[in-house]
């Protein structure tokens, strides 16, 4: 049997244990990942372009457990209803190939990004950050905005977005939350202003543009970036000089390389993997007056953490469906008796 988790499971997850707790936990699982990256077959996501987005696959696996992600990215898909990023992933056992877990993966795509990026800036961002500016406010933004409330005790955060409908959204989902009496959320009116004494700035829009989101006049000495929307390439977000003033850290540089904002500089422009940083193996940031930036596109072994934490939570708390997409059977050759026509094989001669 496998274990099928929906968004109802989800849900659940993060009711029982609570949200502060999920964060908590999933960053320790990626950071867990990271601190091993060596043992892990690593590749570029497969990315099939449209007119509209893209629909990508994101395999990976650690010799142990295998597991992949299907992803889309369609940004006008808000304007018919349904989310602009999808997913669904598998977990599998490598010695058998036998699928364990099937999961929903929309939310917890937002959960692993929104940690991911929280546990980058807790090494990377100035040790007394206390404010970020969160440019886009659509489907990512509440996790984004929590996980740095509950993983780096960011305390203001400054909204923008061009719909004011999605920064309203934002505003009355935390408002509405119980325990989050130490966030203040402050609505700005452009990009600029919610940058304004900002430690850090999160980039979180949707446009499969080449914008220039963040630009160089928005920076400030010591502020780090994280760039989470420009992830596709010709969907940017960041100004190349920005790049250019930063000390810049990615995820798989082959992967950022074709999809990150890093797209816009040349072949050899330098950046750093973030688990060197993580092992200890590269600096961090250099000094309090550097800029840092994540430049952020979200890599296989994030979601292969997310799963494991999923398939963890759901054996913990007895959540989950065993439902059966391999054929459970008596005789393991016998996979045609499986469709249940008649058993007595009347016509059938054996030669002797
Ligand atoms: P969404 O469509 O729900 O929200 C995007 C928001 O950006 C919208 O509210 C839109 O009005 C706003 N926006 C667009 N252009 C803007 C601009 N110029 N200035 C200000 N706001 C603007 O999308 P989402 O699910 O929140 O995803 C946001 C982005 O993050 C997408 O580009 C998505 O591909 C990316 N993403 C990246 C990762 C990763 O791992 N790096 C993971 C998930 C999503």
């Amino acid at each position: 049997m496998t274990t099928l988790l929906t968004t109802h499971d989800i849900a659940r997850i993060t009711q029982t244990l609570g949200l502060a707790e999920v964060f908590k936990r999933m960053a320790g699982y990626i950071e867990a990942d990271f601190l091993r990256w060596g043992e892990f077959d690593k590749c570029a996501r497969l990315a099939s372009h449209s007119a509209d987005g893209v629909i990508e696959l994101m395999p990976i696996s650690d010799g142990q457990l295998y597991s992949f992600k299907y992803v889309n990215g369609h940004p006008k898909n808000t304007q018919i209803g349904l989310p602009t990023v999808m997913a669904v992933g598998l977990l599998a056992e490598v010695g058998t190939g036998r699928p364990e877990l099937v999961s929903e993966l929309t939310l917890t795509t937002a959960l692993r990004t929104a940690a991911t990026s929280a546990l980058v800036a807790r090494k990377l961002a100035r040790p007394n950050s206390r404010t970020m500016a969160l440019i886009g406010n659509g489907a990512q933004g509440e996790f984004q905005a929590l996980a740095f409330h509950y993983l780096l005790g960011i305390t203001e955060i400054r909204l923008f977005d061009l719909d004011p409908a999605a920064s309203a959204k934002l505003m009355r989902n935390l408002q509405g939350m119980n325990g989050l009496n130490g966030l203040r959320l402050i609505l700005c009116s452009s990009k600029e202003q919610a940058a304004q004494g900002a430690d850090i700035i999160t980039s979180c829009t949707a446009d499969k543009t080449r914008a220039a989101i963040i630009t160089p006049q928005m920076l400030a000495p010591g502020m780090h970036i994280n760039g989470v929307g420009g992830d596709c390439p010709g969907k940017t977000e960041l100004h190349p000089e920005v790049l250019a003033r930063a000390k810049v850290f990615v995820e798989f540089e082959p992967q950022t390389r074709l999809e990150g904002d890093i797209q816009q500089m040349p072949a050899d422009f330098a950046v750093t993997e973030f688990w060197r940083v993580l092992q200890g193996g590269a600096a961090g940031r250099d000094n309090a007056a550097q800029i840092t930036l994540f430049d952020s596109v979200g890599f296989a072994l994030e979601d292969f953490s997310a799963l494991r934490l999923l398939r963890d939570c759901a054996r913990e708390l007895g959540l989950g469906q065993d439902v059966s997409l391999i054929p459970d059977l008596s005789d393991a050759k016998d996979l045609f008796g499986q469709l249940g026509f008649a058993s007595t094989p009347r016509s059938v001669r054996v030669a002797a």
